[in-house]
């Protein structure tokens, strides 16, 4: 029987990415919006892995389904990993992707070049209804330059730039972008192992 998975986020990107990514397994996915989910929940941990975990376990209790969620940032060197978990909203609930990349180049003014080591994050959780949990990480380390370069992508993308590649994430194609990416890492770890988990007959 084909079992229900839930892909905790409202971003309708991130479900077509993940629902391509997960093809090949005998999952039935839905979004929160499928499942008629509309309740947040507050992502107050004080690490991805905390926050991950913290939806993927809200959501599969509110909705009784095996959930998968996520949780991303960028973690700066030479500012001691900040923005990190508050990536998304450093600069306040309306701010822009602009606006957050203009503080950082603020905050990095004095930096010189060989010091703006950077790299992104993200945890995969996966829970059950009664709790129990596993998660999967996935980084790609870059270096913040000062003029942005690319339009494509999201977010720091256009900042983030890639020495192996000489482009910046926002540069690169979508498949280029997942191929490398700490999203991308993390999502086929997690592939693998709802796969396995689901050989073992765990879930
Ligand atoms: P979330 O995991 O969707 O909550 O993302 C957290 C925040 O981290 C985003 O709003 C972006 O500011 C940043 N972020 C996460 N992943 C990426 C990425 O692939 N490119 C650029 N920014 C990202």
């Amino acid at each position: 029987m084909t079992k229900k998975l839930l892909i905790a986020t409202r971003n309708q990107g991130k479900v077509r990415e993940y629902r391509e990514l997960l093809a090949d397994l005998p999952f039935e996915v839905l979004s929160l919006a499928d499942a008629g989910l509309d309740a947040d929940v507050e992502e107050t941990g004080e690490t991805f892995a905390e926050n991950a975990l913290l939806k993927a376990r809200t959501y599969a209790r509110l909705s009784g389904l095996l959930t998968w969620a996520d949780d991303s940032g960028l973690a700066v060197d030479a500012l001691d990993g900040w923005p990190g978990v508050h990536s998304a909203r450093h600069a306040g609930p309306n701010a822009t992707d602009a606006d957050r990349i203009g503080i950082l180049l603020q905050r990095l003014a004095d930096v010189p070049p060989q010091e703006r080591g950077a790299a992104f994050h993200c945890v995969v959780a996966i829970a059950t209804p009664e709790g129990r949990a596993w998660t999967t990480e996935g980084m790609c380390a870059g270096v913040i330059i000062d003029e942005p370069a690319g339009s494509g992508g999201f977010g720091y993308d256009p900042v983030f730039f890639v020495p192996d590649l000489g482009k910046t994430f926002a540069q690169l194609s979508s498949r280029e972008k997942n191929a490398i990416s700490h999203r991308g890492i993390a999502a086929r770890k997690a592939a693998a192992l709802l796969a396995q988990l689901t050989a073992t007959g765990e879930i």
